[in-house]
């Protein structure tokens, strides 16, 4: 943060803690006249504004945010390889390099499933007809069944662990989701269905994003989709392309969609996160 731009940011930080409860820990400051610009730019702080709105507006106003996330506290913190980490009430975005809107969502996604003590996703792999069994996921990966290496995920085609189940949870995620990876779980599916949601058919910061995740089904095997990955996707498609490429048709979206109009009843949730003084 520019100390040009200090006025701003403490003004963007108090309309995010009175619009939505969320607090920024703003890294940022001057002391003895010295000033400190921390990891923030101005810049993120305007693109963190943006994308929690999207979700503002795609749960129906500040008042079902807060509801459903119940205060989130957002900081830069030094995570590893990770470009975002999140729990219930907190979400921390990597201090190595920025963040994109879509990592934003994702994390924020997550906290709002925190709040439920991780029962949206839940409710998510019941509601997509999907289950989770490290066992029957071990009897895939010995019978020579995964697409993985032997007993690792592998990094050329055919091998990254796309298929349901060949994944390190032993996640077997039913209907078609966007994407799927080693990585995948019902969780990572939470979020991941959000931001989905969240940026499909429209024209925001996510969509884009959104747009590329379905139209690389579309690609021949061996070429490369628009994240630099070569895979077979032709072999892929059944299992991730949407009903005439069209999104809002997978049990995802529903899912996402019934969740946000209060179609779907939520559980309990953990109460509401105190504010530090
Ligand atoms: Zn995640």
């Amino acid at each position: 943060m520019e100390r040009s731009d200090f006025q701003y940011a403490q003004e963007k930080l108090a309309q995010l803690k009175a619009d939505y409860q969320v607090d920024v820990v703003a890294d940022w400051g001057e002391s003895d006249g010295k000033w400190t610009p921390g990891a923030w730019t101005k810049a993120e702080l305007d693109k963190l504004y943006k994308a929690i709105n999207l979700m503002v507006d795609a749960m129906g106003g500040k008042e079902k945010f807060i509801e459903h996330l119940g205060g989130v506290t957002v900081r830069k913190a030094d995570i590893g390889t990770h470009g975002g980490e999140a729990l219930a009430h907190r979400v921390s975005l990597s201090i190595k390099g920025s963040f994109s809107s879509w990592t934003v969502v994702h994390e924020f996604a997550h906290a709002w499933d925190a709040n439920y003590n991780w029962r949206l996703s839940r409710l998510l792999e019941k509601y997509t007809g999907g289950f989770t069994s490290p066992f029957l996921a071990g009897i895939l990966k010995v019978a020579g069944l995964s697409d993985t290496e032997r007993f690792r995920p592998g990094k050329k085609p055919g091998r990254y662990g796309r298929k349901p189940g060949c994944n390190r949870a032993g996640y077997f995620y039913g209907d078609r989701p966007s994407g799927s990876n080693w990585s995948f779980n019902r969780v990572e599916d939470f979020a991941e269905s959000v931001a989905m949601y969240i940026g499909w058919g429209k024209n925001n910061d996510l969509s884009e994003h959104a747009q590329k995740r379905i139209v690389r089904y579309q690609l021949k095997n061996g070429e490369k989709d628009p994240f630099n990955i070569v895979d077979n996707w032709m072999e892929y498609a059944r299992r991730f392309y949407p009903d005439n490429g069209d999104y809002t048709k997978t049990k995802r979206w529903r899912f996402v969609d019934d969740l946000v109009t209060g179609k779907i009843e939520l559980p309990q949730a953990r109460g509401r996160h105190l504010a530090r003084p």
